[in-house]
């Protein structure tokens, strides 16, 4: 905030406070404190902005401010104010990441308040003895002698509520206070871990021990134990510290309802969990759950950086190359990398997990920055399934087929044996092009710059979300009956693997077949149970799961992560090949892996097949090396967009061309995006390139380069997607 010392008013010290606002406002606001106690950093207040009130938190008490008629900040009434650590964290994020000073906050409180805080349940112990002691009265009477909720006791007792409520009219059952946080008994039921394990374990539980920030690279094939590791030390952490709290970040997908109970069985308490689809009520609960410190495990994605933590102890981010930790949307943020300032914040331990890890934690553990933790192999020694390319160039596949023969031969012989097997394609829907066999034309998205997907009688942009009816004539040529279906979805493989073998029995595993937690639950329990032959899925089947009669695993489509001009392609599509091949064979049975690709000499997939990690990476780093990309760079995309075609070219060129120079930093561009067009607006990209920090840079050029009002300039630090 820029001072404006003229119209400096002084007021007595520690009256005004700053406040971060959870909105996107471009700076932080100041208020007159009116609470009858002193302020302090991480109080939560409420505040006039603009004609509504809403939440805010304050970030720092000043002697002054620039600006006059502050309005007042009311303290929120029976809120214990936020972590000073938290307040500092929400700072750092958003100077890091460019975003609106308010964006950490709006990730813990959408709504712009602090929800109200749950009512504890109530709970009942014995009262005056009833005058009528039926004996379901007298169970419950007997039952209360622990006290507990109506329902609890209900339970317990195996009566009717009705009887436990006639029982509370009659005073003979009475609320009563408990402390429940007194009460954190832990039942833990952990594997022994095995050398190697115990190791990595140590090492970990001895900085959670000495309170200090450290990160650490736990790099084993999937199924070594990380989990089992991570387990460990979070039980360790609950036994010693009488109220440290641990976050286990992981992908949305992978957050399954198989995960939840794997840790309810390991621990005998339920995580508190916190994703994008809990319901209000959850989140409400999640969040005072951990402000007031009875969370003690917090499992989430990556928005859990924002709960409100008391003593946070440690930090696991858990496949931590996935990409879904990139937010690509309004706060653009790593999941992964903010995960590790956040530990860094509270001075404990982040342990990053992977079996494939990023190379930017890779060349950290490299250059000793992050200490490496290796389980060298699979638990129960079983074997990683090889890998064969098949090569599409000369094994040639029949027009609007994508089966190749090999592919066929593998699947046989699967349902010979009585096998399952997974056929990978990472795109749902029927094909990712629609044309008209007449004229050619091709069915757009009207507002992106993309075609259009087709899904069963309906036509979608996958951008913008755009749904419509499949056109009857081509809107060009006017034609009936001329469409015809370009490129392979995961609905387009059903017709074609039912084709060839007629009898089996199928599942889809995409985001249109399954979208709840029941439906996940079904979809596992159907291929644990051999109620399935062949799995369709994108990479919703890539992760997690463990299937022991799954042998096979065939990907459709290898070269389909390389198409775009991301440096991180190749990275991508290895981590996520690798984790597919981990599908096959995870249990006594052999597996086998095949993937289809036009480029098999490619070094990717030549060391995919030879599972030779090193010599990939190795490969990998020297190019990006060469061309000073991540992690040898830095990195800031700005993209330029608005509604008018020229007025966006023009601002873009404006912006390039103000550019301040500075050794070390260079500016490329501008160049239309490669989604040119999206959500109607038309789109000019920049890409910001150095070896030092560039967020400065980046603040000080938009700062002093004017943008017209209808121009909107999104700034991404560390970009992770290139369209
Ligand atoms: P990762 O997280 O590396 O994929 P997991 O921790 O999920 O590996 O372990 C894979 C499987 O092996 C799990 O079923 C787990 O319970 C089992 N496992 C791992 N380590 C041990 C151990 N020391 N003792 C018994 N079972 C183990
Ligand atoms: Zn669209």
């Amino acid at each position: 905030m820029k001072s404006v010392s003229h119209k400096q008013q002084t007021v007595a010290e520690g009256s005004i406070v700053r406040v971060m606002v959870p909105r996107a406002l471009p700076s932080m606001l100041d208020y007159r404190w009116c609470g009858s106690e002193p302020p302090q950093v991480g109080a939560l207040v409420s505040i006039p902005v603009g004609r509504q009130g809403c939440h805010g938190m304050v970030v720092e008490v000043l002697e002054t401010s620039p600006f006059q008629n502050l309005k007042n900040a009311e303290p929120l009434a029976g809120v214990p104010a936020l972590a000073a650590i938290t307040a500092a964290f929400y700072r750092w994020v958003a100077r890091y990441t460019l975003s609106a000073p308010g964006d950490p906050l709006r990730a813990a409180l959408p709504k712009a308040q602090v929800p109200p805080e749950p009512a504890k349940p109530v709970v009942y112990g014995v009262g005056q003895l009833p005058e009528k002691l039926t004996t379901q009265r007298q169970a419950v009477f007997e039952a209360a002698a622990v006290p507990a909720t109506a329902s609890d006791l209900a339970k317990r007792a195996g009566v009717s509520s009705c009887v436990v409520k006639r029982l509370v009219e009659s005073g003979s059952l009475v609320p009563v206070e408990v402390d429940d946080r007194a009460e954190f008994v832990l039942d833990t039921h952990l594997a022994v871990l095995t050398e190697d394990q115990q190791h990595a374990a140590d090492a970990i539980q001895k900085s959670v021990r000495n309170a200090s920030f450290k990160p650490f690279l736990l790099d084993g094939v999937t199924g070594s134990g990380k989990t089992e590791v991570y387990f460990h030390v979070i039980a360790d952490l609950l036994q010693g510290e009488v109220d440290g709290q641990a976050l286990v970040m992981v992908p949305e997908i992978a957050l399954t309802p198989q995960w939840l109970q794997r840790f309810e069985e390991q621990f005998g308490f339920k995580p508190v969990v916190w994703h994008a689809n809990i319901t209000d009520v959850q989140r409400q609960r999640a969040w005072w759950q951990v402000h007031c410190g009875e969370a003690r495990v917090v499992v989430g994605a990556r928005s859990a950086l924002f709960l409100p933590f008391r003593n946070l102890k440690l930090v696991v981010v858990d496949e931590e190359h996935d990409p879904s930790y990139k937010q690509d949307e309004v706060f653009r943020y790593h999941g992964r990398d903010m995960g590790v300032a956040l530990a860094q914040h509270w001075q404990c331990p982040a342990v990053l997990a992977s079996a494939t890890p990023s190379l930017e934690t890779w060349q950290n553990a490299q250059q000793r920055k992050y200490q490496r933790l290796e389980l060298k192999k699979r638990h129960g020694n079983n074997m990683m399934p090889p890998i064969h390319l098949v090569d599409l160039k000369a094994e040639k596949l029949e027009k609007n087929k994508f089966l190749s023969d090999s592919v066929q031969q593998e699947i046989k012989a699967a349902l010979e044996r009585q096998e399952q097997s997974l056929i990978f394609l990472n795109r749902r829907g029927n094909a990712p092009l629609l044309l008209c066999t007449a004229c050619g034309y091709r069915r757009d998205c009207p507002s992106c710059d993309a075609t259009l997907t087709v899904h069963g009688d309906k036509l979608q942009c996958h951008h913008c979300g755009l749904t419509e009816p499949w056109p009857d004539t081509c809107p060009s040529c006017h034609e009936a009956d001329t469409w015809r279906m370009y490129g392979p979805g995961t609905r387009r493989l059903v017709h074609e693997v039912q084709e060839v073998f007629p009898d089996v029995r199928l599942a889809i595993a995409d985001s249109d077949a399954v979208h709840t937690p029941a439906q996940q639950r079904e979809l596992v329990r159907q291929i644990q149970e051999q109620q399935v032959d062949i799995v369709i899925g994108t990479q919703m089947m890539a992760k997690g799961h463990h299937f022991p009669n799954l042998t096979l695993a065939a990907v459709i489509d290898g070269d389909m992560g390389l198409a775009h001009g991301d440096v991180r392609a190749a990275e991508k599509t290895f981590q996520l090949l690798t984790q597919v091949a981990g599908r096959a064979g995870r249990g006594e049975k052999a597996g086998k892996v095949l993937v289809q690709t036009y480029q098999p000499e490619q070094p990717l997939f030549q060391h995919l097949k030879d599972y030779n990690r090193l010599a990939f990476y190795e490969h990998e780093l020297a190019l990006r090396q060469e061309w000073h990309d991540p992690p040898f760079g830095r990195q800031i995309a700005l993209v330029v967009d608005g509604l008018d075609e020229k007025l966006v070219k023009k601002s873009a060129e404006v912006l390039a061309q103000k550019a301040p120079e500075t050794k070390g930093i260079i500016v490329l561009g501008p160049a239309p995006a490669p989604l040119a067009k999206l959500r109607d607006r038309y789109r000019y990209r920049l890409l910001v390139k150095g070896v030092v920090p560039l967020q400065k840079y980046v603040k000080s050029w938009l700062e002093n380069t004017p943008i017209p009002q209808k121009i909107r300039v999104v700034v991404d630090v560390d970009p992770h997607s290139y369209f």
